[in-house]
């Protein structure tokens, strides 16, 4: 029999390499609709229009009337840890935008067919790039309007392992639903839509209102009840924002506290808490309210870099981060008569 001796250590090649860096990225559907959001974002669209057929591995569409990209820069795009918006480690410190690790397109393609089309605000001509499985099969002239956008086919075709993991159509469309909702809100003044096999789900009016984003996404019960925070502590944080829901409308899940840092999605368990601390007793146990806050700190209070999923943030002053939010919810429920007394402070 053969023993152990001998064994071989090789180099992998750069395509398996990059498929399974993909699997750190783009974990589900709804990490490819996120990223790509993201990017619409930053190239500072004011419409965003998302469509998903089935699970969303057969297909999705980002569509933006962002700045759109030239010719070169969408070839560029494709390539791994290009990006325009950081230059060295030092911009790290301060990153503005949504992305800034270069890797989402090119992580996408590793493990799809995609296909971008574009076309500069500034002027200039549409281009089409085409790649499959991270490899660039063409490159040509499109007619189109200003702004970007990007269709994944076939996601995980070549990562059988990856697509094995995933959940019925209906976890994997809720996932999407909630990054979507997630963007729609935090950004109300970018019309944003969501459909699901030509079904409309919500879209939002673009109008600058995070109500009519609320009403857009939760509709009008929720929406209705939802009070305004707007506080401008002193300390770490320089402003907590947003809008809470009456401790009676509720839900089950956590999955409808939305927390934001400088307008960035983050999942972050110290601000959940945060908020449900506020509630103190009017809550009934087991039950969680909606929230949709952001957070405004400097940017070397926070550090956006933990996790290649870039959901996960760490705070220099934990402590004062989360009693900066519980004092700003609890005054704005206060306001409401929603909670009685003022929680003693240490
Ligand atoms: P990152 O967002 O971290 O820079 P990505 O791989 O997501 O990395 O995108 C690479 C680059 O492609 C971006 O820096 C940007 O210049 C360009 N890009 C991607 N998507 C868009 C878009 N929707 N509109 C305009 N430019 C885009
Ligand atoms: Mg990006």
């Amino acid at each position: 029999g053969g023993g152990k001796t001998g064994a071989e250590i090789r180099e992998l090649d750069a395509a398996t390499v990059d498929r399974i860096a993909a699997g750190e990225v783009v974990e589900r559907p709804a990490s490819v609709v996120k990223e790509l959001v993201e990017n619409a974002l930053d190239a500072d669209a004011s419409r965003i229009e998302v469509s998903v057929t089935g699970d969303g591995t057969d297909e999705l569409i980002v569509r933006d009337d962002g700045i759109g990209m030239t010719r070169a820069d969408a070839e560029a795009a494709i390539e791994r840890h290009t990006t325009s918006k950081i230059r060295d480690a030092d911009d790290l410190a301060h990153v503005g935008t949504l992305g800034f690790r270069g890797e989402a397109l090119h992580t996408v393609a590793a493990v799809s067919r995609l296909t971008v089309t574009t076309k500069p605000r500034e002027g200039g001509r549409g281009t089409e790039v085409r790649v499959a499985g991270g490899e660039v099969e063409s490159v040509g002239p499109a007619g189109r309007a200003p702004g970007t956008t990007v269709t994944v086919r076939d996601l995980f075709y070549n990562t059988p392992a990856r697509r094995e993991f995933l959940n019925a159509e209906s976890t994997e469309f809720g996932h999407v639903n909630r990054a979507v909702s997630r963007y729609a809100l935090a950004n109300p003044d970018v019309a944003v839509s969501l459909e699901h096999d030509g079904t409309e789900t919500f879209a939002t009016p673009g109008d600058g209102d995070v109500r009519s984003a609320l009403l857009a996404v939760y509709g009008r019960d929720v929406a209705e009840s939802m009070i305004r925070v707007n506080a401008a502590p002193e300390g770490a944080i320089e402003r907590v924002r947003g809008y809470v829901s009456h401790p009676e409308t509720t839900r089950s899940t956590r999955d409808y506290l939305a927390t934001y840092v400088n307008g960035r999605y983050v999942s972050d368990r110290v601000l959940r808490e945060a908020i449900v601390e506020a509630y103190g007793t009017q809550l009934a146990a087991d039950r969680f309210p909606f929230a949709v806050l952001d957070v405004e700190l400097r940017a070397r209070e926070v550090d956006a870099n933990v996790h290649p999923r870039k959901m996960e943030v760490r705070f220099e002053d934990e402590a004062g981060v989360r009693e900066a939010v519980t004092d700003a919810v609890r005054d704005a429920l206060r306001e409401h008569g929603l909670v009685r007394t003022r929680a003693p402070r240490g």
